[in-house]
């Protein structure tokens, strides 16, 4: 008898939980990739991220994941906007910004602001970030390694944060986020998807200080954002 009723318990418990399982929109629990998100999710409110910037921050601590801590006076995480719909995203720290500690201060970084401006906005109003938090020596190139190894941070920021709209800021931004080694100039102007945010890949503003003809290119990409974050010119 006792064997009966927990058999007939059991069976209950599991006809609930196969329940709880269709409400919250699985079709049956298969294992699939999509229905272990959805149970990886229970108990997190199914919206609201539990790391937060800050908390990715306090992680970061005093990184020497790669080698450039050796050299970096500030490790420059990032400034903004946490819940910005529109995040730029740069390459790595320069002088200024190690100087600093924050991103885009330097004399790229003033463009950058004008083009923020430009756009009727303010830096609050974005969340400006690198993939490289710390300065590769001399500004030189990020290897792929320190690529490799920072990268995961800027996509959690990126989680984070759920903006709407990336902008990427020159090739290995570019490159990065959407995963192709095609060259910037093919990628420029257009939308590509990451994650379900849409990204705008254009030149970076160091690249427009050496080569100024490119600045109508950029306003003609930045244009295209606005009017996806519906701006008013
Ligand atoms: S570049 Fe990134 S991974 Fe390398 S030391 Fe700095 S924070 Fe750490």
């Amino acid at each position: 008898m006792n064997n009966r009723l927990t058999f007939i318990q059991i069976t209950n418990e599991i006809a609930n939980y196969l329940n709880v399982i269709a409400e919250v929109g699985s079709k049956g629990f298969d294992c699939s990739e999509k229905s272990l998100e959805i149970i990886d999710q229970w108990g997190n409110s199914g919206a609201t991220p539990v790391e937060t910037l800050a908390t990715l921050r306090a992680e970061l601590d005093n990184c020497q994941r790669c080698n450039l801590w050796q050299n970096r006076k500030t490790i420059v995480f990032g400034d903004g906007n946490p819940h910005a719909r529109l995040v730029f995203i740069g390459e790595a720290p320069g002088m200024d910004e190690d100087r600093q500690g924050q991103p885009f201060v330097g004399t790229a970084g003033q463009l950058l602001t004008r083009i923020i401006h430009a756009m009727t906005l303010k830096r609050n109003d974005v969340y400006i970030c690198n993939i490289l938090k710390c300065r590769p020596p001399q500004n030189r190139n990020p290897l792929p390694g320190e690529i490799d190894t920072c990268s995961p941070f800027l996509k959690r920021q990126i989680k984070a944060i759920r903006p709407d709209y990336i902008c990427t800021l020159g090739a290995f931004a570019s490159q990065t986020i959407l995963q192709t080694d095609r060259p910037i100039s093919q990628l420029r102007g257009r939308f590509f998807d990451y994650e379900g945010i849409l990204v705008m890949p254009t030149y970076h503003p160091a690249f427009l200080l050496r080569n100024p003809g490119k600045k109508r290119a950029v306003w003609e990409d930045i244009q295209k954002l606005m009017g996806a974050l519906e701006i008013k010119k």
